[in-house]
C-alpha cells in the first residue's frame, strides 16, 4: 500500500474510455449517473457507447491525436476492452491518470503472459492456471507431451467468446488447427474435467484497497457465456473464499487499479484452477447493476476517479441471461437475409423481478451480444424460475 497523492477527480469532470461498446456504454451511463462527463474513443462511427456519451472521439485506438484529445479533455481514462493497444494506454498515461495502466491491460491481452504471471504469483494466489505449452512452430507441435492431449489450442492475442479456439486431441489435430489459424502464436492447453465455471470480479483502488464482489457461477454455451447466477448453486464455501482471496492477491501482485474479472474452473475434485481474466468490467459482473450496492460499472468510476470503492454487498439474489441477436430470429439458423421480429419484451418485462438492458445495436446478429436480462427475487430458486419463464418466450 502507498499513500495517495492525487486529488479525487469530483464531478462534473470528464471520464475517458477507450472503447465503444456495450461495457463503454454502461460505464458512461454509470459514470452520468454520479454527474461525470463522459468521453468515448472509438474508430466506428455508430456505436452503444457512442449514443450515450457527451463526446465520441472518432478515432483509432493507436490514432496520436485522437488519443491526445482524449488526455487533454479528462480526468482519468479507463478501457472498456481488452485488446486496447497498451502503447496507447502509455501514451494516455503521460498526462492523464489511466486505470488499468498498460502493465495490467497488456499481460491480460496476451495468454502466454497472462499464464506465466499466474504461474509467478502462485504461490500468493494459490492457485495455477491449466497445463499449457506455446505452439509457435513445427518444433513445438513434434514436442507435445502427450499429457496436455486432449487439449484446447488457443490463439495467444484476440480471442475472446471462445473464438481462435480448437480442441484437439492428437498432434496430428494440432498441426491442422495451427495452420488454419494461420500459424500464429498459439497456446495448447490441457483439457481439463469442469465441474462447473466461476468468476471473481474485483476491483482496486489507487490506494491499493481492494474490494471482492461475491462469486458468480457461469455457464458458456457455444463459447458465448449464457447465464451468471449468483450465488452459485454448486459454489461451496470453501471454493468460494478460495477463488476470492486468489482474487485478491493477483490484483495486488499486479499492482492493478480498476475493476477486474478473473475466471475460474472448479475441477470435478473440487479443485481450483485460474482461466483467464478480464482488466475491466465483465459480462459476468452484469447482476452487480441490479442486485448490488454498487455495480461494477460505479465501482470503476470510483476507481478510476480515485474515490473511496464501494459497497459490494449483494442484496438480492441474481440470474443474468445475456440476449444474443439469435432471438431476433426464428428457428434455430438464421437464413441469410432473413428479417428480424422484435422479441417479445412486454411478455419479458411482465415477469417479476425483470431487469431488461439492451445495449442500441440496430442490428441483431447471430451470436451477437444485444442486451441482458438480470431476474432479481427474494429466492434464488424464484430468480431462476422467472429466467427459466424468459426462455421459453423468447424461444
Ligand atoms: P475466451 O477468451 O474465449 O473466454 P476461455 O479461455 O475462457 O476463452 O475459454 C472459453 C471456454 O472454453 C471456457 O469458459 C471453458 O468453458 C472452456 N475451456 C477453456 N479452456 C479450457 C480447458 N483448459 N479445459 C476445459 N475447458 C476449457
Ligand atoms: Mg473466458
Amino acid at each position: 500500500k502507498y499513500t495517495s497523492i492525487l486529488p479525487a477527480a469530483n464531478p462534473p469532470a470528464w471520464l475517458g474510455v477507450m472503447g465503444g461498446g456495450q461495457l463503454g456504454r454502461m460505464f458512461a451511463q454509470a459514470a452520468q449517473a454520479m454527474g461525470y462527463q463522459v468521453a468515448v474513443l472509438e474508430p466506428a462511427d455508430a456505436c452503444p457507447a457512442g449514443q450515450v456519451a457527451q463526446r465520441l472521439v472518432n478515432a483509432g485506438y493507436s490514432d496520436a491525436a485522437g488519443l491526445d484529445a482524449l488526455a487533454a479533455q479528462c480526468a482519468a481514462v479507463t478501457t472498456e476492452f481488452e485488446n486496447v493497444p497498451a502503447d496507447s494506454l502509455s501514451r494516455l498515461a503521460q498526462s492523464v491518470f489511466v486505470a488499468p495502466n498498460a502493465h495490467g491491460v497488456s499481460v491480460a491481452q496476451d495468454r502466454i503472459a497472462e499464464k506465466s504471471f499466474f504461474v509467478g504469483c502462485a504461490d500468493k494466489s494459490g492457485v495455477m492456471p491449466a497445463p499449457h505449452k506455446v505452439i509457435a512452430s513445427q518444433e513445438d507441435i513434434d514436442a507435445i507431451d502427450d499429457k496436455l492431449l486432449p487439449g484446447i489450442l488457443k490463439t495467444v492475442r484476440m480471442g475472446y467468446d471462445g473464438k481462435g479456439q480448437v480442441r484437439v486431441t492428437s498432434r496430428a489435430d494440432v498441426q491442422a488447427a495451427f495452420e488454419s489459424m494461420g500459424k500464429v502464436t498459439c497456446l495448447l492447453e490441457k483439457m481439463l474435467p469442469l465441474a462447473y465455471e466461476v468468476s471473481v470480479l474485483t476491483a482496486r483502488g489507487h490506494d491499493g484497497e481492494s474490494v471482492v464482489y461475491p462469486i458468480a457461477e457461469n455457464v458458456h454455451r457455444d463459447g458465448i457465456l449464457f447465464t451468471t447466477t449468483v450465488p452459485g448453486p454448486n459454489v461451496s464455501d470453501e471454493s468460494a473464499l478460495k477463488a476470492q482471496q486468489a482474487a485478491q492477491a493477483i490484483v495486488a501482485e499486479l499492482g492493478y487499479v480498476g475493476v477486474l474479472c478473473i475466471e475460474f474452473f472448479v475441477l470435478t475434485d473440487g479443485s481450483l484452477v485460474v482461466n483467464e481474466m478480464a482488466p475491466r468490467p465483465h459480462n459476468s459482473g452484469h447482476y452487480t447493476m441490479d442486485a448490488c450496492v454498487t455495480s461494477q460499472f460505479a465501482q470503476q468510476v470510483r476507481a478510476m476517479a480515485r474515490l473511496p470503492l464501494g459497497d459490494v454487498r449483494q442484496h438480492s439474489p441474481a440470474v443474468m441471461l445475456n440476449i444474443l441477436g439469435d432471438v431476433w430470429f426464428e428457428g434455430d439458423s438464421a437464413v441469410e437475409g432473413e428479417t428480424a421480429r422484435e422479441p417479445a419484451w412486454d411478455q419479458v418485462l411482465a415477469l417479476p423481478g425483470a431487469n431488461l438492458h439492451l445495449y442500441g445495436k440496430d442490428d441483431p446478429r447471430r451470436a451477437r451480444k444485444m442486451g441482458h436480462l438480470t431476474f432479481i427475487a427474494p429466492t434464488l430458486a424464484q430468480a431462476q424460475q422467472q429466467l427459466n419463464a424468459a426462455c421459453v418466450i423468447l424461444g
